[in-house]
């Protein structure tokens, strides 16, 4: 099997978000790939935004740039460049499928499960990711599913 070139892993920023990209750094020097980190921002007015009447636009920003800082600490821990690290909007798995496009990625790396959110409301992401992917995709065993 060809070597990967291009690995892009998709961090939803909680407790199991190491782990995921644990793995994903490991895969990267394996293969001598380039490792692309994504996080993606859930518009608040996807999930609130019929049945709650206000603007979450200064919300929405502070979750942004809380992101953001968060995405830098973990890339910082793996000496990820700043042009490999990529914060989006919208719903995670459209995003990630969206961006793995542009690159040219040939291994999607994401969490068996993750998290809270939206994903409880729209579906898992994994799955998500898994059903519209154009390349191979690894999902890291993460947390209460991992075996003792
Ligand atoms: P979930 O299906 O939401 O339980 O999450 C499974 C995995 O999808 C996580 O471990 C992450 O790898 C990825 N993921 C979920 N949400 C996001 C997000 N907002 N941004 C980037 N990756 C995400």
């Amino acid at each position: 099997m060809p070597n990967y070139r291009l690995i892009l892993t998709a961090i939803d920023l909680s407790d199991e978000a190491s782990s995921v990209l644990d793995r994903a750094a490991g895969m990267a020097a394996q293969h001598s790939a380039e490792l692309h980190l994504l996080h993606v921002v859930e518009p608040l007015s996807l999930a609130y935004g019929g049945d709650i009447p206000m603007d979450f636009s200064e919300v929405q920003l502070q979750l942004q740039k809380q992101a953001e800082t968060a995405l830098a600490k973990y890339a910082e821990r793996l000496t990820i460049p700043a042009k490999r690290c990529h914060l989006l909007t919208g719903r995670p798995d459209a995003q990630i499928h969206e961006l793995s496009k542009s690159l040219g990625a040939d291994l999607i790396i994401v969490g068996s499960h993750g998290r809270k959110g939206l994903a409880l409301l729209l579906g898992s992401t994994a799955n998500g990711v898994l059903h519209g992917a154009s390349c191979d995709v690894l999902a890291v065993r993460v947390g209460q599913h991992k075996k003792p």
